[in-house]
C-alpha cells in the first residue's frame, strides 16, 4: 500500500525540482499499473536537472526516475508481483524495431525522459514491457535493471573473449556495473583506472583485480571509458593494444570533442565502439540473470533516502564524500 498521499518528483525545466502531490494515475488499455519501490537516482538524472542533457533526448516537463524496480497493482493478474519495466519503448514496427534494435526506435521514446519516471507514487506502463521477477530477487538488486542492461549490452557489442585483458576507465556506478558484468565473459585480468581513492573498496568488491589512479597498464585487449569524460576517452585509446577495442559507455557532456590521432586508429587496427542504451534482448538477458542468482547488483549501493529527502540524495550523487555506489529514493 502507498504510504502517504500520492507524490512525484517532477522536473519541471532545467533547475526546477518539485516534490508535487500526484493526480490518481489509470491504466489504460494495454498498460499496467505499478507502485515503485525503489528508484536509483544517476547522473543522467543531474543532466535532466540541470537542463545539460542533449535536448533531443528530453521533453520537460517530466517525473523524475529511470532506474527502478515496484509492485504491479490494481486489478491485473499480475497484481502483487515485483517487477522490473523497460524503459525504452520500442514503436514496434519500424525497420530498427523489427531487427531487434529496439534502442535505435525511429520514435525516440523512454520513461524518464519523454514521459514520466518512476519516482512517482504510481505510474502506468506499457503490459508488454512487463517483466516479473522471481520471489528470491530482492528489490535492491532489481533497481539497478536498468543500469546492468545499459552495461550488458555494450558488452556484448564487444564482442569481450574468455581470457581478455580489460581496462575500465572510471569508478561510479556504471564503472563498477562493466567490472561485475565482464566477469561473466572470463576475462584474464580487469584494472580499473579510477578518479577517487575513496572507492578502491567497492572496485574489489566488483571484481577489479587492481585499482589505480594515476597508471594502468598498456595494450588491454579491450579499455572500456565509463567515466563519462572526453579526457578518459583519449586515455583510452593510448591504453588499448593493436587490433583490440575501446568501448565507450560514459556520456560526456553534450558537445565536446576528442582529439584523436586518426592514421593511429588505422594503423593500430582499432575497434571504437560507441553503445547507446539497452535492447530488449539485453534486459531480458538481466533479468534471466537476476532471476537465477548469477547476478547481485545491489552490492553497489552505498546510500538511501526516502522519497521526501530527494534533495540529499540528489547532493549525495553530486559529491558524497567516502565510498560513493548506487544512491536510492525509496518510494514507500
Ligand atoms: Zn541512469
Ligand atoms: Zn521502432
Amino acid at each position: 500500500m502507498t504510504v502517504g498521499p500520492p507524490r512525484a518528483l517532477r522536473v519541471l525545466g532545467p533547475g526546477k525540482v518539485r516534490l508535487e502531490p500526484q493526480a490518481p494515475v489509470a491504466a489504460a488499455a494495454g498498460q499496467v499499473l505499478v507502485e515503485p519501490d525503489l528508484v536509483g537516482v544517476c547522473g543522467t538524472d543531474l543532466e535532466i536537472i540541470d537542463g545539460t542533457i542533449d535536448p533531443a533526448y528530453i521533453r520537460y516537463p517530466l517525473a523524475l526516475g529511470h532506474e527502478w524496480t515496484g509492485t504491479v497493482t490494481g486489478e491485473h493478474p499480475l497484481a502483487g508481483r515485483r517487477v522490473v519495466v523497460e524503459g525504452v519503448i520500442g514503436c514496434g514496427h519500424c525497420v530498427r524495431c523489427a531487427a531487434g534494435q529496439t534502442n535505435l526506435c525511429d520514435t525516440y521514446d523512454e520513461i524518464g525522459f519523454t514521459r514520466d519516471g518512476a519516482a512517482a507514487s504510481q505510474i502506468a506502463v506499457p503490459e508488454t514491457l512487463v517483466h516479473p521477477l522471481a520471489d528470491s530477487v530482492a528489490a535492491q538488486d532489481a533497481v539497478l535493471t536498468e543500469p546492468a542492461a545499459v552495461v550488458y549490452r555494450a558488452l556484448a557489442r564487444a564482442r569481450v573473449g574468455p581470457g581478455c585483458r580489460a581496462l575500465v576507465i572510471g569508478d561510479g556506478t556504471i564503472a563498477l556495473l562493466v567490472v561485475l558484468l565482464l566477469k561473466l565473459w572470463s576475462p584474464a585480468e580487469i584494472a580499473v583506472l579510477g578518479r577517487r581513492a575513496e572507492q578502491a573498496d567497492l572496485a574489489a568488491a566488483a571484481g577489479a583485480d587492481s585499482f589505480s589512479l594515476t597508471d594502468a597498464a598498456s595494450g588491454c585487449d579491450l579499455v572500456v571509458e565509463a567515466a563519462g569524460a572526453t579526457a578518459a576517452v583519449e586515455t583510452a585509446l593510448t591504453k588499448v593494444r593493436r587490433g583490440g577495442t575501446v568501448l565507450l559507455v560514459g556520456l560526456p557532456p553534450h558537445g565536446q570533442t576528442v582529439a584523436m590521432a586518426a592514421d593511429d586508429t588505422v594503423n593500430n587496427d582499432l575497434t571504437i565502439l560507441g553503445s547507446f542504451s539497452y535492447t530488449s534482448a539485453a534486459w531480458r538477458a538481466v533479468v534471466t540473470l537476476l532471476n537465477s542468482g548469477q547476478l547481485r547488483p545491489g552490492t553497489l549501493i552505498t546510500h538511501r533516502y526516502p522519497l521526501a529527502e530527494w534533495e540529499q540524495a540528489i547532493a549525495a550523487l553530486r559529491g558524497a564524500a567516502g565510498p560513493r555506489g548506487k544512491v536510492l529514493l525509496e518510494i514507500r
